[in-house]
């Protein structure tokens, strides 16, 4: 199959290309397109077939379920059982934007889509392409991050297309991803609802609206072996090629500590990576420094980490230290970060 790019900004829609894009998705092909989190891979979120085909472009297991991407409240209703107080709330607050909730689902979504569950994540996106894309493709379209399954999800679309060429029917590329990390899902099917996953919206932005929000479990204590809430959450996600460790300490100790394992995998004929920010780049000896941004300014980190991680896998970076962003139970962004972060490096964390 040959895959096509088409450039498709905010400030500039192509309605034609849109059009084409949209009849692909009714007729049971994939898109994969931009969001203001992550680039999405796009099917159909009705078509059973459809689902299929993202698992199999992904390599993804097909118990870990898909977000169901809508651009108008009203086409909430029609695929959950019912609206809960709690998730119109939500709606008014933070959609269009990255935020995912998880709710009990109609018939009308096939189990496919959600991973054999009887609950569907949902989220309306806060991209201005995005959401003309699901309009013209007929307003549901699942879609889980635009990488093949196990790599970093992808915040630049020649990053979708070195993962999905030639596998699915078109790349509408948006240039580069505002945020850079994943949607904030939270679970509203318990009593008090819990965040699955974090992300930029935060839980404290949770709780300003609902009041107490929990946190699941494997979120704070990682890797703990406990069963997780979310299906997805047994999977090893967004893995480099490179061994990552984070090193976590005082500033100059680990800067110290990075040097030091950095010159004994170098003697050993390792190529060694390291992610620092603004303050420590220009300190460390590795054959590849990263700089994350700037630590007044998370944000800056969240956006530039998944990049740094596929930048190393073309450089053929074998061993990869970085520094350690907020903390996982710290509110903001931060947690989004470290959750990632920990992910990537398989839990590899140690302190100096
Ligand atoms: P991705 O779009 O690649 O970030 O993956 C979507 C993630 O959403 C999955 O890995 C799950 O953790 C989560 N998810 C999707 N649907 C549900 C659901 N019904 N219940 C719980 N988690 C879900
Ligand atoms: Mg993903």
């Amino acid at each position: 199959m040959k895959t096509k790019i088409i450039p498709m900004s905010e400030e500039n829609i192509d309605s034609e290309a849109l059009a084409e894009a949209g009849g692909i998705i009714r007729n049971g092909g994939l898109v994969a397109f931009p969001t203001e989190t992550v680039y999405g891979l796009g099917g159909d979120a009705l078509q059973e077939e459809s689902s299929g085909r993202i698992y199999r472009a992904k390599g993804r297991p097909s118990d870990n379920p898909l977000i169901v991407h809508i651009c108008r409240m009203e086409d909430l209703p029609p695929i959950v059982a019912y609206v809960p107080e709690a998730a119109r709330k939500l709606a008014e607050a933070f959609w269009p934007g990255p935020l995912t909730m998880v709710l009990p689902k109609s018939d009308k979504v096939p189990r496919m889509t959600t991973g054999g569950l009887d609950t569907v994540a949902v989220r309306m996106p806060g991209h201005k392409v995005a959401l003309a894309f699901i309009k013209a493709a007929g307003g549901y379209v699942a879609a889980p991050s635009a990488n093949l399954s196990g790599r970093p999800s992808p915040t630049l679309a020649k990053y979708v297309a070195e993962d999905m060429d030639g596998r699915i029917e078109m790349i509408l590329d948006g240039g580069e991803i505002g945020i850079g990390l994943e949607s904030t899902i939270v679970d509203l099917t318990e009593d008090i609802p819990v965040i699955l996953r974090p992300g930029s919206v935060t839980r404290e932005m949770l709780e300003g609206v609902l009041g107490k929000v929990g946190v699941d479990r494997a979120i704070l204590e990682g890797n703990s072996g406990q069963a997780p809430k979310a299906p997805g959450m047994k999977y090893r996600h967004y893995a480099p090629k490179g061994e990552l460790t984070i090193i976590n300490g005082r500033q100059e100790n680990v800067v110290m500590e990075i040097n030091r394992r950095t010159r004994q995998m170098q003697e050993k004929g390792e190529r060694v990576g390291v992610i620092g920010t603004d303050d420590t780049v220009s300190l460390y000896l590795a054959d590849s420094v990263k700089n994350a941004g700037n630590r007044k300014d998370e944000t800056t980190i969240a956006k530039a980490l998944y990049r740094i991680l596929r930048e190393f896998d073309g450089e053929g970076v074998t061993v990869i230290y970085s520094e350690c962003f907020g903390d996982a139970e710290e509110n903001g962004i931060g947690q989004a970060i470290m959750n990632r972060l920990l992910k990537a490096a398989g839990y590899r964390l140690e302190y100096v």
